[in-house]
């Protein structure tokens, strides 16, 4: 097998805010539209792919706009349908947008490639006291403006935050909810064998879904697992010690899940002696890493090496919501011995690959 390359899609990728021509508003696109980007999108991939054929290939890919979307949706329902728990719409969110991505397969046949992709409804392991839970960074839903955040803070009593400056300069807020470290990935042996298969996972959706291990507590002769909605595992004593998750309220950064994935994909080919190459992409609505972004100075980035990313990250330059989980994420990936990683746009995929576009990063 040739290299695996792990395409990270942003959320932004697949729907990208948008300004409404007619009434000035900044707006999430609607389903047709996030279809037809996702579309555009599986095309330049399956070109990629038919021109690489050596290679094995697996997506992961954001959700903070569908499942702000899903949540606000169960939440104006409210009063005729039962209210979805975040974890819950995490998971619905990986159903749909691998679905959506599922196009890549029809882009793959029509250039006589039968290949086919599979979500994996993936849960990823947090800590339960992770400092996150009380400290909510993670970008989902529509964009506003200051005042409307302000407005939906008031009346709905959810925290939102100021997220980035758009093309014309206005200030974007978007809600916020915990985004807990991802720790470890329980599907990983499921991910790994679709590869396996010669097919494509799209895996880790939206950063995965956030579990806890439950700690065991004794009662008599039994041990018991408390989980959700008054559901309780339990076995005996003696018996092996048994691994019980359960869901909790948050989103994890896809990036930071992403590279978690990459690094475990590698050391388990490694274990099994065989050397995995990697290559982790992160796709973005940026063309990479800018110095003095949205400034009159403002600086293309094309190449850094371990220590020059952890320098300008210790900086402070990019924001913990936005382009500072997308480094943290490759700094993490080549800390733990992975070779390659871009930050890029899919529009400018080759040009990054030979140096011209977006941002490369090596070890040294
Ligand atoms: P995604 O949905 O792809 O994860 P994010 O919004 O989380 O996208 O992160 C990409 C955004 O990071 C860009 O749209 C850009 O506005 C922002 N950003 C912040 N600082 C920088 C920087 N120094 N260079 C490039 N982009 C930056
Ligand atoms: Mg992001």
């Amino acid at each position: 097998m040739g290299k695996l390359y792990l395409f990270a899609l942003g959320g932004n990728e697949i729907s990208p805010v948008i300004t409404d021509p007619e009434t000035g508003k900044m707006v999430n696109p609607d389903l047709p539209a996030q279809w037809r980007q996702a579309w555009k999108t599986c095309e330049i991939l399956a070109q990629f792919i038919v021109d690489h054929p050596d290679n094995a290939y697996i997506l992961t890919h954001g959700n903070g706009p569908q499942i702000g979307n899903i949540l606000l949706r169960s939440e104006y329902a409210g009063e005729m349908i039962h209210k979805l728990p975040i974890d819950v719409c995490g998971a619905d969110t990986q159903g749909a947008l691998g679905y959506m991505l599922a196009q890549l397969s029809n882009s793959l046949r029509v250039r006589g490639k039968d290949l086919k992709t599979a979500e994996i409804i993936t849960q990823v392991i947090v800590d339960h006291d992770d400092p996150a839970f009380q400290e909510p960074t993670k970008f989902i839903g529509p964009p506003m403006t200051k005042e409307e955040a302000e407005e939906h803070q008031k009346n709905q009593g959810y925290l939102c935050g100021f997220y980035k400056l758009n093309d014309q300069g206005q200030e974007v807020w978007r809600r916020v909810v915990p985004s807990p470290k991802p720790k470890e990935i329980i599907e990983i042996d499921i991910i790994e064998s679709c590869l396996q298969s010669g097919n494509i996972p799209i895996a880790v959706g939206g950063g995965g879904i956030p579990v806890v291990a439950i700690e065991p507590q004794k009662a008599g002769e039994l041990e018991q697992y408390p989980c959700s909605y008054d559901i309780t595992y339990q076995k005996s004593l003696d018996a092996p010690p048994a691994k019980v998750y359960c869901g909790v309220e948050g989103v994890i950064d896809k990036d930071l899940s992403s590279s978690l994935l990459a690094t475990s994909l590698r050391e388990r080919a490694h274990r099994r002696g065989e050397e995995l190459e990697v290559v982790f992409v992160i796709l973005t609505d940026v063309d990479g890493v800018k110095l003095n972004y949205q400034q009159p100075n403002q600086e293309d980035v094309r190449s850094l090496n371990l220590e020059e990313t952890r320098e300008l990250q210790q900086s402070g330059i990019f924001p913990s919501g936005s382009m500072g989980p997308k480094v943290e994420a490759v700094i993490n990936f080549l800390e733990a011995g992975g070779q390659q990683a871009f930050i890029t746009n899919i529009q400018v995929l080759e040009q990054t690959f030979s140096g011209q576009a977006g941002t490369r990063f090596q070890s040294h």
